[in-house]
């Protein structure tokens, strides 16, 4: 079975203290399982993707706009991938390891992206759910996972919200409507 690894919007803006939309603690206290299950994929030659939200600042047509602060903009730091996780990236883009970087203007990884075409290329049946925030981005991304038949693995220890509920209420559905598991 061909597994991969989405790693989904571990950014300054989502994470750090002064971040624009930032999950804060909860987010700040996952880096390390971040960091060692994305050197772990890295390791095993496994395709790893950073799906990262890209968005232009007051787009007037994005949903977002009205519902958040600006955030992760075109080209800013707030972008950049928060702390160790970023020294990974660098080494294995450098490395030219197993890694895509996408772009996504959506919560869902699949909206609007090639990563379903990439995944299929691969023969990849089975993907790792990683990152921030549970109940937003990386349950919508699981949604359309499962209605597109793949399997589904959520690692508990490396996913947060800045909502501590919906963070519940996520690996909850993760585990008994989506059939995915959850480490
Ligand atoms: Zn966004």
């Amino acid at each position: 079975m061909n597994k991969a690894l989405l790693n989904i919007d571990y950014t300054v803006d989502f994470i750090a203290d002064d971040g624009a939309l930032t999950c804060g603690k909860p987010g700040q206290e996952i880096e390390d399982r971040i960091v060692s299950i994305t050197q772990e994929f890295i390791n095993q030659g496994d395709y790893v993707v950073f799906a990262i939200d890209l968005h232009t600042k007051d787009d007037p047509f994005h949903p977002e706009t009205k519902l958040f602060p600006p955030h992760n903009i075109k080209n800013t730091k707030g972008r950049h991938l928060y702390g160790k996780l970023n020294d990974v990236y660098q080494k294995a883009q450098q490395e030219q390891k197993n890694i895509y970087w996408m772009d996504k203007t959506r919560y869902s990884a699949f909206a609007g992206t090639d990563l379903e075409i990439k995944l299929r290329e691969r023969n990849i049946n089975e993907v790792h759910l990683i990152g921030v925030c549970t109940d937003i981005c990386i349950l919508h991304t699981a949604v359309d996972a499962y209605n597109k038949g793949f399997k589904i693995v959520i690692h508990s220890s490396a996913v947060a919200s800045f909502n501590p509920t919906g963070h519940d209420w996520a690996l909850n559905h993760f585990k008994h409507s989506i059939g995915a598991t959850v480490l």
